[in-house]
């Protein structure tokens, strides 16, 4: 199957049950298993209760709200983190997700690309997301010449329409508008200029296919008009204090606008992931919060605040998703000969229902999978 037509349609993935695996003595016997699976089908009793964790944590203080001092005092790193991280990083080789084609920070290269088609050409061309992939050499090339203060500002743009809005109709409307503005005579397309003569209304219905285009377009408006220089800011300080952009979309800007890493970037997979897996303390739900303990966490791991983002968020999009996670496919419901680590939250009826072969799946799957899928059976 080629990889275009994963991001449509994944009907027979669920052909791995053979080569699912339970060998962690927390999961109990197979055999056993399987009869509490059988009995509780006929009963149709609530959700399996889950075991009780037994990670260790760390008390955090909140109280700091000053960003210099974020990331200044070392906390102990939950004894799961590494082991359950560096299994993820594995599947993120294997899988190609939206973050990785259409996620915001490339958003600026492809639009470049179809401003030098344009140029060269004088027609708009527009790129499916299936075709990304054999794009590379031409991407690549483009972001050798590193970035301008067009493409810095389109990186503003699409990460302010990014949230309660995903990549793929994301990508769709940055598109339309600058291929909209390239048509109008803008040479760079989508730029401050051309957002500046545009009347918040008709910004606003060219971008209603984004979640809550109507405020979107306002803060748009209002942050472009403040963008004196011509450029947006280069300080995480500066950056959110603009309508719209908090600390989540700041530290990306800075990390693809200006190659300055000084925090890490939390978005709600990354949210729900933390609690899962327990590198947080449970419950905690603001993405802030959750940022500030990975940065004191990760403290003396600086290198990483830059990947983690697209590391949990791509392995949220595809493997495990809010609805309907993949734990058949997950190398984390495997016991790890090496570290002794398997996921805390295994959906362990999911896994007994593909042994049984009772689990049928024709879920769309935001990514292409085929590489895990191979490396699973195998
Ligand atoms: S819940 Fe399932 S899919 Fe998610 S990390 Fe755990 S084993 Fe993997």
């Amino acid at each position: 199957m080629s990889r275009s037509r994963h991001f449509t349609r994944a009907a027979t993935l669920r052909q791995t049950g053979s080569s699912v695996t339970i060998k962690h003595e927390d999961l109990g016997t197979f055999d056993s298993e399987i009869k509490k699976f059988d009995k509780e089908r006929q009963n149709q009793p609530p959700t399996i209760a889950r075991k009780k964790r037994n990670i260790k944590h760390i008390k955090l203080e909140y109280e700091d709200q000053d960003e210099e001092a974020a990331g200044a005092e070392s906390v102990d790193i939950s004894e799961n983190f590494f082991p359950l991280y560096n299994k993820i990083k594995e599947m993120r080789e294997l899988i190609v997700t939206p973050v990785d084609l259409i996620g915001c920070v490339k958003i600026p290269t492809l639009l470049k690309l179809i401003t030098n088609h344009y140029k060269e050409t004088g027609v708009i061309r527009h790129i499916e997301i299936a075709e990304i992939s054999g794009l590379q050499d031409e991407l690549k090339l483009i972001e050798k010449h590193g970035t301008d203060r067009f493409s810095r500002y389109q990186l503003l743009v699409t990460l302010l329409f990014s949230s309660q809005t995903k990549d793929e109709i994301n990508f769709q409307v940055m598109q339309a508008l600058h291929a909209h503005y390239l048509q109008k005579g803008y040479k760079e397309g989508l730029c401050i200029e051309s957002i500046n003569d545009t009347d918040e209304k008709e910004l606003d219905k060219m971008i209603f296919q984004i979640g809550f285009h109507s405020r979107k377009a306002l803060y748009l408006k209002e942050t472009t008009a403040s963008l004196q220089n011509g450029d947006i800011p280069d300080t995480i300080e500066a950056l959110v204090k603009l309508k719209g952009i908090g600390y989540k979309m700041g530290h990306l800007i800075l990390q693809g606008a200006w190659n300055k890493v000084v925090g890490i970037s939390v978005d709600t997979h990354m949210v729900r992931l933390c609690n899962m897996f327990g590198w947080t303390p449970k419950n905690e739900k603001n993405p802030d919060n959750i940022r500030k303990i990975l940065e004191q966490m990760l403290v003396n791991h600086k290198e990483m605040w830059n990947e983690i983002n697209p590391v949990l968020v791509g392995f949220g999009q595809t493997v495990c998703t809010p609805v309907g996670r993949r734990c058949d496919l997950c190398l984390l419901s495997t016991i790890d000969k090496k570290n002794d680590v398997v996921c805390p939250a295994i959906d362990k009826k999911l896994l007994l229902r593909v042994q049984r072969g009772v689990e049928k799946d024709d879920r769309k799957i935001r990514g292409d999978i085929e590489r895990l899928v191979e490396y699973k059976n195998s």
